[in-house]
């Protein structure tokens, strides 16, 4: 079957695989959507046992039906390889009460590696087939996670450059020192003063302003997006929903067919929005339990049906998901409304001009799906003293929003179901949360102290990713005005 993409806002159709993947977003400012998921093409029970890769494989031909078999294979070798700390690249451990799918085995130890890792090679073999010969300059715009992994996947990857604008005051000092190392001549970090928010909506106008987008090609270049929002994310995400439950069915944990839960930790609502498509494509998943922190717009959306985003932007110990515009939900309010892009064109318009929305009674029957709560810093904090204390393993202040929600879900609703948690960040990578979290009296060391304390605590190994950061020079400097960011990419192109 061929699938085509079109956009969620009705600007654009039959669109093949590679063109939305070189194009990021939309012309009209919408998403990316194939026009039907496409339903998984083998018995469940065939996919049990499949290395990651074939399972990729399997997942990803559905969806890039323009790829030949050859062109995939290479994406997929070249993406899930020794830049993953383990063979297996996405291990299920059960610990405490529950299946801790672990996300953070790449290189910059946190999930957004699982699609980073396989975009420029999506892209590489993209531009090709679309006879593409400008340059591709990705601009990103990071809660901290997104961009050193989309530099880590980009670094000098021919015919590409890569901007990454990051909230100055708005990413954890490991996050940022990860970045401003950054090595490769086609790398550009920059820290803007504003939040996330501000970022991804400079980026987001930037993409959709016309002119510019004339004189980039003038000079002899073409953006692309590596956030979420780009359908070559969306889909490699799909993959260890499916890996999951194969491997929980090989360790005998559920039988063939039986039903599962999946709680994500969620922000720009892309990973949880991939473990839907998994439901929707038909693996056996009861229900989607959507796990906010304080800045929880989404667990009042899925209660009250409105989208609200004027309130207070709350920075917390989870700050991948200090996020109050979820880009992704875009293409969920698309496929509960029916496929209807009028009413998705009357939603983001009430959004951008009043700052809130609300859906139907029918569109809101869509989300039956989903179970949404959130975890306050302090539940966060017991969250992640709980698990250790139960089972000595330790979580990041992510996958423990993940693991506090959970528990209220399970006392709302005495649902014992198997669940698997996506463990989205190694605790090495928020090692002062963490760490506080056992024992305030951690508190008095500095984070690079704190990393040898964690190992002493855990004995997991210290990952490369964090060895590296403790020797590598600071070699980005640049920092911007939140309304300046136009203007920094003219001076980075050299263009005027
Ligand atoms: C990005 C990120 C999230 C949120 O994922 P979304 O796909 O944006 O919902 C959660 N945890 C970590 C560690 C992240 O980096």
């Amino acid at each position: 079957m061929n699938i085509l993409y079109k956009s969620t806002r009705g600007g654009e159709s039959n669109i093949p695989a590679s063109l939305a993947i070189i194009k990021g977003l939309a012309c009209d400012g919408g998403l990316f959507v194939p026009n039907e998921i496409p339903k998984i093409d083998k018995p469940l029970k065939k996919l049990v046992g499949l290395t990651y890769k074939e399972m990729a494989f399997e997942i990803m031909k559905l969806y890039f039906t323009d790829f030949t078999e050859d062109e995939l294979k290479y994406c997929i070798d070249n993406a899930y390889n020794e830049k993953f700390d383990t063979s297996e690249i996405a291990p299920v451990v059960n610990k405490d009460d529950a299946y801790y799918l672990e996300l953070f085995h790449g290189s910059t130890i946190a999930f957004k590696d699982m699609a980073l890792s396989i975009l420029p090679y999506l892209m590489k073999v993209s531009a090709k087939k679309q006879n593409i010969k400008n340059d591709i300059v990705i601009l990103t715009a990071t809660s901290g996670d997104t961009g050193k992994a989309a530099l880590a996947g980009f670094a000098n990857v021919e015919g590409i450059k890569i901007i990454v604008f990051y909230p100055k005051d708005g990413v954890s000092p490991i996050q940022k020192h990860q970045m401003v190392t950054q090595k490769g001549d086609n790398t550009y970090v920059v820290g803007i003063e504003g939040n996330f928010d501000d970022a991804q909506n400079g980026v987001k106008e930037i993409f959709n302003n016309k002119g510019f987008n004339k004189v980039l090609d003038e000079n002899g270049y073409n953006f692309s997006s590596a956030n979420s929002i780009n359908i070559g994310r969306l889909i490699p995400q799909i993959v260890y929903y499916f890996y999951a439950y194969s491997k929980m069915v090989e360790n005998n944990d559920i039988k063939m067919g039986q039903d599962i839960n999946v709680v994500v930790p969620t922000g720009n609502f892309g990973n949880i929005l991939a473990a839907y498509y998994a439901k929707n494509m038909g693996l056996p998943i009861n229900q989607l339990i959507c796990a906010s922190n304080d800045n929880k717009v989404l667990y009042d959306f899925m209660n009250t049906g409105v989208y609200n985003k004027k309130r207070e932007f709350i920075l917390t110990i989870s700050p991948s998901m200090d996020i109050l515009i979820s880009s992704n939900l875009e293409r969920l309010l698309y496929k509960i409304s029916g496929n209807n892009e009028s009413v998705i064109l009357k939603l983001m318009e009430e959004l951008y001009t009043k700052g809130e929305y609300k859906i139907t009674d029918d569109m809101k029957k869509g989300l039956n799906d989903f179970y949404g709560n959130y975890a306050t810093i302090d539940e966060t904090y017991d969250a992640i003293k709980e698990v250790f204390d139960n089972s000595g393993y330790l979580i990041d202040s992510h996958t423990a929003v993940g693991s506090a929600v959970y528990k209220k879900y399970k006392e709302a609703t005495g649902d014992d179901t198997k669940t698997v948690i996506a463990s989205t960040a190694s605790p090495y990578k928020f090692t002062r949360s963490v760490m506080k979290a056992i024992d305030e009296s951690y508190e008095k060391y500095s984070d690079f102290e704190l990393i040898q304390k964690m190992y002493e605590l855990s004995e997991v190994a210290i990952p490369k990713a964090i060895k590296d950061i403790l020797e590598d020079p600071i070699i980005h400097k640049r920092v911007c005005d939140k309304d300046k960011m136009k203007e920094t990419i003219e001076e980075i192109l050299n263009i005027s």
